[in-house]
């Protein structure tokens, strides 16, 4: 597991995965985010036995069923969302706190919601350890959402609704945008990018297909 750690493995994936794919994926452009991927330490949020995994271009297990998100994936999501410095975000999905800990390097505040409780006291514990302290983890159904905090600048899910949730809908601001796979379970979904626009009207478009884990509703 040598230099898995180093900063250059970020700078390669980052590189080749992210600023410059050579498969047809759309680039991610967006400064803020590239810096964000290269700074995170996505090692340190994925099981030790996978961590010489962690710079590849791969989701990977994190425990319970779940996964960490593949690195471009996190990184176009984040890119969609055009977030600034003042904005507070809702995640549905904490799994690993990557993703959080990508979006806290941007955005204000960060309000994360996980429904299995083991990955969320450990996503907390975590992201406490490497000072994400603009970061709220809660065990819960994110379904939901989390209506205390809103309504949002930005909401992003990494688990698959089969219809977009009116309850998220709800909360989020006029102005605001919100990323999330869609469709059936255990099938190609659709990345959506809805946006609520200050005239209050809704618009939503089809970014790519994915596969990401199904969003449990209770
Ligand atoms: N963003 C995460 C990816 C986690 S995968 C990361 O960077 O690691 C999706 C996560 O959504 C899983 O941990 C799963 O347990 C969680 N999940 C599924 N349905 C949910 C729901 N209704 N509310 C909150 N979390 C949910």
């Amino acid at each position: 597991m040598a230099n898995v750690n180093q900063p250059s493995d970020r700078d390669r994936m980052v590189d080749t995965q992210i600023q410059d794919p050579h498969d047809g994926r759309p680039p991610v452009v967006d400064h803020a985010v590239l810096r964000a991927m290269r700074k995170v330490p996505r090692h340190l949020f994925v099981p030790q036995e996978h961590q010489y995994l962690a710079y590849e271009d791969r989701p990977l297990p994190i425990g319970y069923g779940q996964t960490i998100s593949q690195p471009y994936i996190v990184a176009i999501m984040t890119e969609l969302l055009q977030l600034a410095s003042e904005h507070r975000v809702l995640e549905v999905g904490t799994g690993s706190g990557y993703q959080a800990a990508v979006l806290a390097e941007i955005a204000g505040d960060v309000y994360s919601v996980e429904i299995v409780e083991p990955l969320a006291m450990l996503a907390r514990e975590r992201l406490a350890a490497l000072d994400y302290d603009n970061v709220t983890v809660r065990a819960g159904d994110g379904y939901l959402g989390w209506p205390e905090y809103a309504p949002y600048d930005a909401i992003i899910a990494a688990a698959a609704p089969r219809d977009v949730p009116q309850s998220l809908l709800d909360q989020l601001k006029p102005g605001g945008r919100m990323v999330l796979p869609v469709g059936p379970a255990w099938r190609t979904q659709m990345l959506k990018l809805v946006a609520r626009h200050s005239d209050g009207s809704i618009t939503r478009d089809d970014i790519m297909a994915v596969g990401f884990v199904p969003m449990i509703t209770n």
